[in-house]
């Protein structure tokens, strides 16, 4: 069974980069900030709780996140282990993690603030199915269209330039102590991010000792 935590600041492709290896590796792709964008969109209680701190690019309480981390876990259907993206964001959530699990390795994606905010906002997402694309480097087919469902596509509503800015503050002061406390455990492998997707998911694969990626589509 493998463990592993994903970290890099927003558009540093954690989410494309986790989803590669999980569905390769039969791995398990936790994204707490999946977890609470469905909320917002399906208008449960935890969403109504959550729904302006995720607008906003703000982060949502401890007690909130660690809640809604341990009850993913604890459904237990990971048998060949999980890659956990967007958590944990602070000291007192890695502590709380640490406690609780024990991880195989941090992946994190290097990636310098002015390309974070080149990429982050020409983010778009399908408002139907969610596919992500980039309008610099994945852009749709028919502009404002998904290529797979016809969906319309969205801005993110925390990619705006206010709440990235907040979101990088966040990052530096509140995170960046997070892969301090995990690199004295000697688990951090850093990836540099600007690399196009294959190459970023090659590099994770060499650092770990894990199977060699293969891009090319299944026959059949
Ligand atoms: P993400 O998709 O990881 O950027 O998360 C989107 C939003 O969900 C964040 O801006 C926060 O509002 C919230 N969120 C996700 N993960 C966490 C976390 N570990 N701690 C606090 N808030 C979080």
């Amino acid at each position: 069974m493998r463990k592993y935590v994903i970290m890099g600041v927003q558009g540093s492709g954690k989410g494309t980069q986790a989803a590669l290896l999980a569905n390769d590796l039969d791995l398990t792709h936790i994204s707490v900030g999946d977890v609470f964008r469905w909320h917002v969109k399906n208008h449960t209680k935890l969403g109504a709780q959550v729904r302006r701190l995720v607008a906003a690019g703000e982060l949502v309480g401890d007690d909130l996140v660690e809640s809604v981390v341990r009850d993913r876990l604890q459904l237990h259907d990971w048998n060949f282990g999980f890659v956990i993206d967007g958590f944990p964001r602070n000291r007192r959530q890695a502590e709380f993690f640490l406690e609780s699990y024990d991880i195989d390795g941090v992946i994190h994606l290097d990636l310098p603030d002015d390309e974070v905010r080149r990429r982050v906002l020409a983010r778009r997402l399908c408002s139907r199915c969610g596919m992500d694309y980039n309008l610099i480097a994945h852009r749709p087919e028919v502009e404002g269209r998904c290529d797979v469902c016809g969906g319309e596509l969205v801005t993110r509503a925390d990619d705006t330039p206010d709440a990235l800015a907040r979101r990088l503050r966040d990052y530096h002061e509140k995170t960046d102590p997070v892969l301090e406390l995990f690199r004295r455990k000697e688990y951090v492998m850093t990836v540099d991010a600007r690399a196009d997707k294959v190459t970023v998911q090659q590099a994770i694969r060499t650092r770990f000792n894990l199977p060699p990626y293969d891009p090319s589509p299944t026959p059949g």
